[in-house]
């Protein structure tokens, strides 16, 4: 993504986005709503250049409260939300395993999907049918939200706030985007154009008190926050997968060997005497040599996740830069000291997930949840 936000076409996407948002936030008959993704805040605070362990997300949430945002929402949400599908779909595949071709590829990213989709066509069907949390968070906001508050879906403008432009290209593929007739996700921000509006409209980001996310699409777990660092879906979907097939929880530090940069990390996990041979990476290069190995026979895999960015969505391109320093690592670093912090380490666990399962979706994989929050890979390209 980082050199869309830098050639003319992308600055017109950046003028054009804002003044959406600002529209939104003006017309009286719209209902506002905000998401916000793991990995915006472990970087917004590098531009202001202030610790981040000194400006707090909770600080950023009262930012966009600030601004006007009826709801200010999590994409931790939906990225437990995306556990409880693409786990459930890698035990169904591990238990038809003749069925399906190997490995089973992760589908949050869109700089990844896109390079599968146009270099390796053959393989698109390896791809999890999940949507990303972003999408995810569109489509359960239009449905069982509107209905929750009663509101015709048209006048609610979902916005979300991520680490980068390949966001906004992934809300411009109607089969992703549009589940009941209107667009799912409205408008993109990356994290430097948040940024630019809360400066616009002087909000004094450090000296804000702290609030807290609403409900009921505001929960997160630490699983959902590490989605913002390369191996972090992994890490999340097998403590997950572990609770799913066994009925208990492992300890959720059982399967940090993934966490890393963009080197290529290798686990073997064994999930209730089932062997789930995993690898991580985080860039397109590293991704290729890894297919490449693949199809020469030298490696066998069941689950690959693949991030474009180096270290994940903390590097991504649309995150604040500073100098050309690479603030990745410390960015994803400090996206686990989030996950240790946090009360509830395991997506299964997140109660909001929880009630919206028992209220709306019934179970994962059910056919509601296929519509709302699944795709047909092979169906679409950007
Ligand atoms: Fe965007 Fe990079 Fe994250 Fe992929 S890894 S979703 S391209 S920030």
């Amino acid at each position: 993504g980082q050199c869309v936000t830098h050639c003319p076409v992308g600055a017109l996407t950046v003028r054009r986005d804002i003044k959406d948002v600002y529209d939104a936030l003006h017309n009286p008959d719209i209902i506002t709503v905000v998401q916000v993704a793991p990995a915006v805040r472990a970087g917004f605070a590098d531009a202001l250049g202030v610790d981040g362990e000194e400006l707090t997300q909770g600080q950023m949430v009262t930012g966009l409260k600030q601004l006007g945002f009826d709801y200010v929402f999590d994409t931790n949400f939906t990225a437990d939300l995306t556990i409880m599908e693409e786990g459930s779909e890698l035990i169904h595949k591990l238990t038809h395993r003749d069925e399906y071709a190997w490995p089973m590829f992760t589908s949050c990213c869109p700089g990844w999907v896109r390079f599968m989709k146009s270099e390796y066509p053959e393989m698109v069907d390896q791809l999890s049918t999940a949507k990303s949390p972003q999408q995810m968070f569109g489509a359960v906001a239009k449905t069982y939200f509107a209905e929750k508050i009663g509101v015709d879906p048209s006048r609610l403008h979902v916005i979300s706030v991520m680490p980068c432009s390949a966001k906004k290209y992934e809300c411009s593929v109607d089969e992703v985007n549009v589940v009941s007739g209107v667009r799912d996700v409205d408008t993109v921000l990356i994290t430097r154009e948040m940024l630019q509006i809360m400066k616009m409209d002087n909000i004094d980001l450090a000296n804000l008190e702290e609030s807290e996310f609403d409900s009921p699409l505001g929960e997160g777990t630490g699983a959902a926050v590490i989605f913002g660092a390369s191996g972090g879906v992994m890490e999340a979907a097998l403590r997950s997968a572990y609770f799913l097939l066994k009925g208990e929880n492992i300890d959720p530090d059982a399967f940090k060997e993934v966490r890393g940069f963009t080197e290529r990390r290798e686990l073997e996990a064994n999930v209730d005497g089932t062997v789930v041979r995993c690898a991580a990476v985080s860039s397109l290069g590293e991704a290729r040599e890894l297919i490449e190995d693949i199809k020469a026979g030298k490696v066998t895999y069941d689950f690959v996740e693949v991030m474009a960015c180096p270290g994940g969505c903390a590097g991504g391109g649309g995150q604040p830069i500073n100098d050309g320093e690479e603030r990745g690592a410390l960015r994803g670093s400090r996206l686990y000291q989030l996950d240790r912090d946090n009360k509830v380490r395991y997506s299964h666990e997140n109660s909001e997930v929880q009630i919206l399962y028992k209220e709306y979706l019934e179970k994962p994989l059910s056919e509601k949840s296929h519509h709302l929050l699944h795709t047909h890979q092979k169906d679409w390209v950007y």
